[in-house]
């Protein structure tokens, strides 16, 4: 009995974890050579913090992160539109964290190694499957060579490979490059003086011109403030260039949001300051009506890539590698198992990728420009408290944020 999972990001090292807290053997296979911190800053939200947590994983958190205490919108005057309280301070029983993603990835990937030693072959791309009435068999290739490295069996196969997912393509081969909707994002980290509550993560500007920050560590005199410059770009800029580590060109930018200096924060400073650059395509996929195939499923942004707003990927990523952990443990390693995972997640994550492609929470910045493009006086009179209210609430319901029914319902696997 061993599931096979193919990719060492987030959602497949979770998925190992949980397996191994639900007693199933398993077997991770990840094309890179080796695994290093990768990536800039994302946000867990306490429905996939409440599942770390449970992993054992709650002081590495706090080493790795901190715990988000809000997020506020600001009009690209620097106007506060919107704050509200995150994590345990809205009522959670579990904190947002605000981390670095690769060191979340190296948390994640040292537990795995911990706890269930040699299980993770790094430099085995999964290249393709084949499965009969007993197992699979995956193929197993050296990327950078394109060297066979032979096959491995196991009773099931977990593509948990990323945005570009090899094992999906196959499924979906008329499916093509990631869907771009527009945007471009620049991304950094800088350290910074600490702002707002020095645990503030917030949205400034408007669809086509936003900028996002937020602090991922405190070095004790400032902030880590992690970034992301967001700019619409006419429909023929050249996007396709799906690389995480790609350099970014500050002037490519920078002059979108030279003015933008408030006494909360000083954006082009931060800009600024910034060691590296990363230039990146605001990407998703469409939803599938599919994940599983018989003795192979998807699991994270394989089976949905969603646009980076409302803080989502990771904590979907998480939250989908634990309820098929759980059903393994129900179901047993089987096609059954498969099916019943994808029959709870597949529809709320539709949802939430659609609701990114509008979006998300981050409407409430168009709406309060378009309604006042020059700035306003009283939010107020702009747009009424309770309509901001319900326009925050109205997207946690989708992303299966809501306080209370997090707090209440029964964990999904339980405690490490
Ligand atoms: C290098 C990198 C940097 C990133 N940086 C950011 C960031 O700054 N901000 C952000 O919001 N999101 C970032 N992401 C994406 C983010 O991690 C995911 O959106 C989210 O965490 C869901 O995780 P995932 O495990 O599904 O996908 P990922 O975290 O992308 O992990 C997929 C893994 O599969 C491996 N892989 C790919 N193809 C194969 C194959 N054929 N066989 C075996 N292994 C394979 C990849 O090397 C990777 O380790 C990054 C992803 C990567 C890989």
């Amino acid at each position: 009995m061993t599931v096979l999972i193919a990719g060492a990001g987030i959602a497949g090292l979770t998925i190992g974890l949980s397996l191994h807290q639900v007693g199933i053997p398993f077997r991770i296979f990840e094309a890179v050579r080796q695994i290093r911190p990768l990536g800039v800053g994302i946000n867990l939200q306490p429905h996939a913090v409440r599942e770390l947590f449970d992993l054992g994983l709650e002081q590495g958190l706090d080493t790795v992160g901190l715990r988000t205490e809000e997020v506020a919108y600001f009009s690209s005057h620097g106007q506060l539109i919107w704050r509200e309280p995150r994590g345990m301070l809205a009522g959670y029983h579990w904190p947002q964290f605000s981390v670095h993603r690769g060191g979340l990835q190296m948390l994640l990937y040292d537990a795995v190694r911990q706890r269930c030693g040699d299980v993770i072959e790094t430099g085995h791309a999964v290249t393709g499957w084949t499965q009969t009435d007993d197992g699979v068999t995956i193929t197993l290739t050296d990327r950078k060579t394109g060297q066979g490295l032979g096959t491995a069996t196991g009773d099931v196969l977990v593509a948990a490979d990323g945005i570009n997912s090899n094992l999906r393509a196959k499924l979906c081969p008329d499916e093509g490059p990631a869907h771009w909707g527009g945007t471009m994002m620049w991304r950094g980290v800088t350290r910074g003086p600490r702002f707002l509550t020095g645990r503030s993560v917030t949205m400034t500007g408007r669809k086509d011109v936003k900028f996002v920050a937020y602090p991922i560590a405190d070095d004790g005199d400032g902030s880590v403030i992690n970034w992301i410059a967001d700019l619409t770009m006419p429909p023929d800029y050249d996007w396709a260039k799906q690389d995480w580590n790609r350099a970014g060109v500050l002037d490519d930018f920078l002059p979108a949001f030279a003015d933008w200096r408030f006494d909360w924060l000083d954006i082009p400073q931060i800009i600024r300051g910034a060691d590296q650059i990363y230039e990146y395509p605001m990407v998703d996929r469409n939803p599938l009506d599919q994940w599983t195939h018989g003795r192979m499923t998807l699991l994270g942004d394989a089976a949905h890539a969603m646009y980076p707003i409302g803080s989502n990927g990771a904590s979907q990523a998480i939250l989908d590698a634990r309820i098929l952990a759980r059903d393994m443990r129900d179901h047993g390693v089987t096609t059954g198992a498969l099916q019943a995972y994808e029959a709870e997640r597949r529809p709320k994550v539709k949802a939430l990728v659609l609701a990114n492609r509008g979006d998300g929470p981050d409407k409430i910045l168009d709406i309060v420009h378009d309604r006042a493009p020059d700035g306003f006086e009283d939010i107020e009179q702009i747009m009424p408290l309770a309509e901001r209210q319900a326009f925050a609430d109205g997207y946690k319901q989708v992303a299966g944020m809501d306080i209370n029914a997090l707090n209440e319902r029964d964990p999904l696997i339980g405690a490490e």
